[in-house]
């Protein structure tokens, strides 16, 4: 048997495509399930400001412990959430949960929640974090939302009104992955996006790489001369934040200063400041 790829050429016959597909049925129907609060938990990343070399927010990640079939990252499950529209739903308890653990954290930390294109889309995102700032008590200006350029690109009008009306709301809009997608400066110009996240595949290679150190320089230059913050991700090395810092980035999150943890650790690493915050 033969599968067509869709462009008139012909691919042989796998069997791991089937087990591919297999697996992604399974979790498919684990998702649908699932019982969320047993089976799903928040990993927590801080995010460093460069000036203060203090943890000024947190970004919540979606881990899924429970999950019967074994370890399955988000880069598995998310976009299976999301073709679903199972998304809607999952979303909504990551704000609530996100917002809750931010309420009880010490130190005022934001908290950074991703969203996906479907959750504007396919859900009313603007009443889902409306309602979750008034449940769980948390200040909008507390609240980040992460969106990638693909939610900016089809260009709706929609998705324009869904922003601002986040953003009157005082929640801080950030682009995620920047520089991986289209980066076109009018997203830049035409959302309200108060931050960028620097995509750590530039940070991955900025030392040994000149051209990286210049696009996320660039990055970050243009990103100033529109009011808007900066943030790297990804850094691993003291090599990279260095650079980075020179580039005069005005944030970094990465496995150099903590990998996402639970909650509970999280709230250790807040209460008993970690030595390497020094060295931001
Ligand atoms: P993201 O939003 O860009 O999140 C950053 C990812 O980079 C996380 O992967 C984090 O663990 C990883 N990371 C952070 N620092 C480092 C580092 O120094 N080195 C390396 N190699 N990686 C680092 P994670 O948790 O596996 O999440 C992957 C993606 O899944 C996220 O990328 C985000 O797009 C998506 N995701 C995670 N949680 C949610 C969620 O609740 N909702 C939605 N819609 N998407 C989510
Ligand atoms: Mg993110
Ligand atoms: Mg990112
Ligand atoms: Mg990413």
């Amino acid at each position: 048997r033969a599968k067509s790829d869709g462009r008139g050429t012909y691919q042989f016959y796998k069997p791991e495509m089937d087990d591919r597909l297999q697996r992604r049925r399974m979790l498919e129907l684990d998702l649908r399930a699932a019982d969320f609060d047993k089976e799903f938990e928040l990993a927590f990343q801080p995010i460093i400001n460069l000036q203060s070399k203090a943890v000024t927010a947190v970004e919540a990640l979606l881990r899924w412990p429970g999950c019967q079939r074994g370890h399955v990252t988000p880069d598995e499950f998310i976009p299976i959430a999301e073709s679903t529209g199972l998304i809607v739903q999952l979303g909504a308890w990551v704000l609530e949960g996100a917002c809750r653990q931010a309420m009880s954290l010490p130190g005022k930390v934001n908290v950074a929640v991703n969203l996906s294109p479907s959750q504007f889309r396919r859900g009313n995102i603007v009443d889902t974090v409306s309602t979750v700032l008034a449940m769980t008590g948390l200040p909008a200006e507390r609240l980040e939302l992460e969106i990638t350029e693909s939610l900016l690109l089809d260009d709706s009008k929609e998705t324009l009104l869904a922003l601002n009306r986040l953003h009157a709301l005082g929640v801080l809009i950030s682009l995620d992955d920047f520089g991986t997608g289209y980066s076109s400066l009018s997203y830049l110009r035409n959302f309200p996006v108060d931050k960028v996240k620097i995509d750590r595949s530039f940070i991955a290679e900025i030392a040994g790489n000149r051209d990286h150190m210049a696009i996320v320089s660039a990055i970050v230059n243009l990103a100033h001369a529109l009011e808007i913050t900066t943030i790297a991700e990804g850094v691993e090395t003291e090599e990279q934040l260095l650079i980075v810092r020179a580039t005069g980035c005005d944030a970094v999150q990465g496995h150099f200063f903590s990998a996402p943890k639970p909650a509970a650790q999280i709230r250790k690493y807040l209460e008993k400041p970690h030595d390497r915050l020094t060295l931001a």
